[in-house]
């Protein structure tokens, strides 16, 4: 049974967004020493109300959140921090130097989501608002962040996005891993990797693993979905190992002249019989990371690397 509200560690409460009423689909992760409070990612604008009014019923003020800390831009993660900003104008906004210009001004942010979801995004995520360039904290790699009685260590963990961090609590041996860490329901034995375009970066992805694993965390906080304790060096594994897997078919299916279409087909049967083997509903999988998404970004990836062994 999942709750709203989960206590994971002193001082830190997993919060279920509850995105579009479906749980384990968004995580945002709550610290607080008593004093001061920070979140690890936002969410979307659609369920920002929810996470206020889950943050109070944590016993936080709103008062108290000061910190708002985004592991990287995609609406999933960062969408609300305009609106969040513009509600609390005492909190700051912290993000990657690649994703602050985009949080400032999120024209591109939003066309690139408007390609993938067009007349649904709105509907889906809610409005995404500017986050005023003077409450926005550039965070760089190995920065360390002393938040609510915590301090968070940043790691430039690319792979899934350019603009992406991921973030170990140092206090707690929690790490955050945002969607470097791929999307799992917990009990499940099954990682997917999210590979959306336009910057999915296959030996980027690997080198980020390698470095997330060498720190030897005492629990993976992800945000599509909960914390996984138990079996973090097999999720390191199953995660790397489907991520090249998909990768090298989805390139036989393209050298084979295969449509989109075709390939997103595919990669469907397989997968979704996979996953009700592990005993999963693909359905919250696909919530999180669609198949479509996953393909688009393989075919861009594959299409740009054979483009620059042209060139
Ligand atoms: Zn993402």
């Amino acid at each position: 049974m999942s709750s709203i509200l989960q206590p994971i560690a002193e001082g830190v409460i997993r919060i279920d967004l509850q995105f579009h009423g479906r749980p384990q689909v968004i995580a945002a992760y709550l610290l607080y020493d008593g004093r001061e409070a920070a979140l690890v990612e936002t969410g979307p604008t659609s369920t920002a109300e929810k996470l206020l009014a889950s943050v109070q019923a944590a016993g936080v003020p709103l008062e108290a959140l000061r910190h708002l800390i985004v592991t990287h831009i995609h609406l999933d993660h960062a969408g609300a921090s305009g609106f969040l900003a513009q509600r609390m104008p005492w909190a700051k906004v912290y993000v990657h130097p690649v994703g602050a210009p985009h949080l400032a001004d999120p024209t591109r942010l939003i066309a690139s989501a408007a390609r993938i979801y067009g007349d649904l995004l709105e509907p889906l995520w809610g409005k995404v608002i500017p986050v005023p360039a003077d409450r926005l904290v550039v965070v760089s790699d190995g920065e360390r962040l002393q938040v609510a009685g915590h301090t968070l260590i940043a790691f430039d963990t690319p792979g899934h996005a350019r603009h992406h961090h991921a973030f170990l609590d140092e206090t707690t041996g929690l790490l955050f891993t945002g969607d470097i860490a791929g999307v799992r329901i917990p009990g499940v034995r099954y990682v997917r990797p999210p590979t959306p375009p336009p910057e999915l970066d296959l030996e980027a992805w690997s080198a980020s693993i390698a470095r997330l694993r060498a720190l030897r965390a005492s629990a993976l906080c992800l945000t599509h979905f909960d914390v996984h304790r138990e079996d973090i060096e097999w999720h390191w594994e199953d995660l790397e190992r489907r991520l090249w897997d998909w990768g090298h078919r989805i390139r036989e299916l393209l050298e084979e002249n295969m449509e989109a279409a075709e390939i997103i087909q595919h990669l469907r049967a397989q997968a979704d019989e996979e996953l009700r083997a592990a005993g999963a509903d693909p359905e919250l999988y696909d919530v999180a990371a669609s198949y479509e998404s996953l393909v688009a970004g393989y075919l861009r990836y594959w299409r740009k690397r054979a483009a620059s062994a042209r060139s």
